[in-house]
């Protein structure tokens, strides 16, 4: 059976060019970079090509402001514990109710272990800020803004060159996190005053397993992770390179066919939608259609839940998300719509469908030929339809 991929918010197919990219430092290249020798030392040259790579993607002015982590939940965790580790003095963060867990467990943990406090700002029935809430959450006090770049589930983007501008009217530093935006959307650091940006390579078309963190230059850092002077002692272990080449890779790749894809990929979102609105009743849009990434659309079905609906489509290959976390055998709505408002029982029907540039006009097709008998099926079986 063929697999129809449209999980890729959660995760991508590593690019052939990456994996070929990839492949001569497992196998002839395998030295250590750090090491004084030429078989290691010219291993070093191709993880600072990779730098050069990473920052250009994101408009980065200098090669030395990208730090190799392990992921893009490694990338939020060092970048606010940074903040707080350098600003001992402060004690309050603010972030939104809609973050990642990579950032909203880590804040729920501070605030338990180390006391310290944090304004979670609200978000409305589309999932968009109101930047006077923020400008009066601000307080002297703030350590750390961090506020992420697009929502996962719902692809809502929100307006980063503007929180970074109020943020730092306020002297205060700001964290975005950009996993699901770098490679989708273009960016340029040039232009936004930026302290902290987190990515992951997983979420465009590189390796699981390698992430990077952008640190301006200027911005007071303190390793997260602490051991021997890789990554100019900024992070300690050494340096997985044949991921981080896979990452330089994936993003020459992405900065290369950014617009083309932008384009395929929301004429695609966009069929997609329009057929599920279309062939399928009682069904809402989750989310912010006019600010959003190319690549996503999250759709609320009325009266059934979505993991019975994933059930079914996975018997046909297809392979969505339903946002929701399993937490102790009950299956919890997504954090990010109820934060939006929506009901418990409409949240629970919801689906994240999240394309990417290999997916192609007939998997679209196909979802909406099968798509709607199994919510049809699925509404007949439930008692509240
Ligand atoms: N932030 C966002 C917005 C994400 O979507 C994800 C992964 O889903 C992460 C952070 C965590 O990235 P990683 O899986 O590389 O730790």
């Amino acid at each position: 059976m063929k697999t129809i991929y449209v999980d890729n918010n959660a995760t991508t197919k590593v690019a052939p060019e990456v994996v070929e990219a990839m492949l001569p430092f497992f196998n002839d290249m395998w030295g250590n970079p750090s090491s004084m020798h030429t078989f290691g030392g010219q291993v070093a040259k191709h993880v600072e090509r990779a730098r050069e790579q990473v920052a250009k993607i994101i408009g980065a002015q200098r090669t030395s402001e990208i730090i190799f982590t392990s992921c893009g939940t490694e990338s939020d965790n060092a970048a606010i514990r940074a903040a707080l580790a350098t600003n001992p003095e402060k004690k309050h963060i603010v972030t939104t109710t809609v973050e990642h867990p990579a950032v909203l467990n880590l804040c729920q943990n501070l605030e338990k272990h180390e006391c310290v406090e944090v304004t979670y700002l609200p978000v409305d029935a589309k999932g968009r800020l109101d930047l006077e809430k923020l400008k009066s959450s601000l307080r002297d006090d703030t350590a750390i803004v961090s506020i992420m770049w697009a929502n996962n589930e719902t692809g809502t983007v929100f307006p980063i060159e503007e929180i970074a501008q109020i943020t730092h009217e306020r002297g205060i530093l700001f964290h975005t996190d950009a996993v699901q935006v770098v490679g989708k959307l273009p960016i340029d650091l040039k232009k936004t005053p930026i302290d902290f940006l987190s990515l992951s390579g997983h979420k465009l078309h590189a390796s699981k397993g390698v992430g990077a963190l952008y640190v301006q230059r200027g911005t007071k850092f303190s390793p997260y992770i602490i051991g021997g002077h890789q990554e100019s002692g900024r992070r300690g272990g050494t340096e997985s390179v044949p991921l981080i080449v896979g990452l330089g890779a994936a993003c020459e790749l992405a900065m290369n066919s950014m617009e083309v894809e932008r384009a395929h990929l929301a004429r695609l979102r966009d069929k997609l939608e329009a057929g599920i609105l279309e062939k399928v009743r009682r069904v809402t849009v989750n989310g912010d259609r006019e600010n959003r990434l190319p690549n996503t659309t999250n759709t609320s079905f009325e009266s059934i839940e979505g993991e019975s609906i994933l059930l079914m489509l996975n018997e046909y290959g297809i392979c969505a998300s339903s946002g929701s976390a399993c937490t102790s055998g009950s299956l919890e709505p997504s954090h990010v719509l109820l934060a939006m408002g929506i009901l418990h029982e409409k949240a629970h029907g919801s689906i994240r469908w999240s394309l990417s540039r290999y997916s192609t006009e007939e998997e679209v097709d196909f979802i909406l030929e099968k798509l709607p008998p199994v919510i049809e099926h699925l509404r007949k079986l439930s008692p509240v339809s």
